[in-house]
């Protein structure tokens, strides 16, 4: 049975192979599929369909991924997964910032995609909605942001204000990698984006408060030579 109301997925890759896979994968799990094998056919699709989300290869013949994401986030927040052979951590940051919501190493697995997808939709609709939640709340961890205020298992724990900031801006973003360089921005402003030591070391201090264990986090994730990521999952149903 046919899903005609999934998510709408820009495929925008020249390989046909990949092309194929990607097909029959995101098909299977409801979604709608476009195609596009060049810069230029995605843009125009973009523009005329109104993809819900946004699969980006980076090596395209007529042009760069990258630059297509530079382009595209001068006008609209479709969220936009790059899935390149490109592994470097250099070429992820890059993407990142450039605008990407995330980036896959191919080869990948499907579930790994199909995650990241649902994390990146799921960021959108937020966004969409204008209407953050007052209160976030990560397993034991609690962000009340109209009091400012942080609770672990109930009890407080206090923060300074960049401390706060930081987390506040990876639980809003949580599950997507946020480079340095993002950070720094949001954090510090645009004057320190290369002292990234600022985030290394407010980031020990923050996991010091939160961590059981600071040195082998499970909340609050180092992505080697990118960034960090708050690990996003979803409540469980039913009781615990
Ligand atoms: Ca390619």
């Amino acid at each position: 049975m046919s899903d005609e109301t999934g998510p709408l997925v820009l495929v925008v890759e020249d390989e046909p192979q990949m092309r194929r896979l990607l097909r029959a994968s995101l098909g299977s799990h409801g979604f709608r599929l476009l195609e596009a094998g060049t810069t230029a056919d995605a843009l125009r699709l973009v523009t005329s369909a109104h993809p819900d989300i946004v699969l980006l290869d980076l090596g395209l013949p007529d042009g760069d991924g990258l630059e297509l994401a530079r382009q595209l986030r001068e006008w609209t927040l479709v969220p936009i997964v790059v899935v390149s052979a490109r592994g470097r951590e250099d070429d992820k940051v890059a993407a990142l910032d450039a605008g990407a919501d995330d980036y896959l190493t191919k080869p990948f697995g499907v579930n790994e995609l199909l995650a990241r997808m649902r994390v990146a939709l799921r960021h959108a609709e937020r966004a969409r909605s204008h209407e953050p939640a007052p209160v976030l709340t990560f397993g034991g961890l609690t962000i009340d942001r109209t009091r400012r205020e942080v609770t672990l298992d109930g009890a407080p724990v206090h923060l300074t204000p960049i401390e706060y900031r930081l987390l506040l801006l990876l639980a809003e973003h949580a599950g997507r990698v946020l480079t340095h360089r993002q950070i720094l921005k949001e954090v510090w402003g645009p004057a320190q984006q290369n002292q990234t030591h600022y985030v290394r070391v407010h980031m020990a201090e923050l996991r010091k408060k939160i961590e059981a264990e600071p040195a082998r986090p499970k909340l609050l994730l180092t992505e080697p030579g990118v960034g960090y990521r708050l690990r996003d999952e979803p409540p469980k149903a039913g009781p615990s």
